[in-house]
């Protein structure tokens, strides 16, 4: 296969994604860019992509072990990795399992409070509109999705939550929140995206630290080694 060439198909806040030769596959590059308040503030962190990139192949072939369809194909070196093309939904579906960020302003809750049976939300993804919570009547009058392709994303993510929230406590962290993104492939419902710490909440069960992109949001500082540490907790292996 025709390794990435030309320009982006597509060019996120912290991804790039490619096209090869091969019209059903692309490639993501995860790169060193964090952004947090819609882009509003933004650095670049030196090997953040590769990191990330590990991290997903990480977290990518567990769900496949698990049963969940998934867009991720290999990692191709430290920071590409080739993935199926997907025809994406323009909606992140986000699981809480204790009360955190948006949930916290919006309900005036306790950080922290454990949320049972865990949340599940919709927003519409749209930067200029600050992706909305959306609910399943806007989804469906809109045309965002079916009502049988959203009791699949619920579903899936929920079974998500089933895989890695035991993964994470064998290593004394907390899943305290995460966000997916799903897309079309022949029809049936596939997660795509990525799954790391710039998309998801993850403490230490013990002294709540926090070891995600919140670190950056609130200016906590150490935002890579964090990352690297939970990296390292799970057992991955990233080469330095
Ligand atoms: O900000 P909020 O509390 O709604 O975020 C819930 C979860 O979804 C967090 O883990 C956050 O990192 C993730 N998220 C994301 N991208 C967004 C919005 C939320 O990764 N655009």
């Amino acid at each position: 296969m025709q390794l990435k060439t030309g320009s982006p198909l597509y060019c996120g806040k912290s991804k790039t994604l490619y096209e090869t030769s091969e019209p059903e596959y692309c490639i993501a590059q995860f790169r060193d860019d964090i952004t947090a308040f819609n882009a509003a503030k933004h650095e670049i962190l030196h090997t953040k992509g590769m990191v990330n990139n590990f991290f997903n192949e990480f977290i990518m072939q567990k769900l496949t072990e698990g049963g969940v369809a998934n867009h991720f194909v290999s990692r191709l070196d430290a920071d590409h990795s080739l993935v199926k093309r997907l025809e994406m939904l323009p909606l992140e579906c986000v699981v809480r399992n204790y009360a955190a960020g948006g949930l916290i302003k919006r309900y005036g809750l306790q950080e922290g409070q454990p949320l049972d049976p865990p949340i599940f939300e919709f927003f519409l993804k749209n930067d200029i509109l600050g992706d909305p919570l959306v609910n399943e009547s806007h989804i469906l009058t809109f045309g965002w999705a079916s009502s049988v392709e959203m009791a699949e994303l619920q579903a899936i993510t929920l079974q998500v939550n089933q895989i890695l929230q035991p993964l994470f406590a064998n290593v004394r962290l907390m899943l305290v929140d995460y966000k997916l993104e799903f897309g079309r492939l022949q029809g049936r419902i596939c997660l795509g995206d990525e799954f790391t710490p710039d998309g998801c909440r993850i403490w230490d069960m013990d002294t709540k630290e926090k070891f995600d992109k919140d670190r950056f949001r609130l200016d906590l500082g150490q935002v890579l080694e964090y990352y690297q540490l939970a990296a390292q907790r799970l057992g991955i292996k990233i080469p330095y």
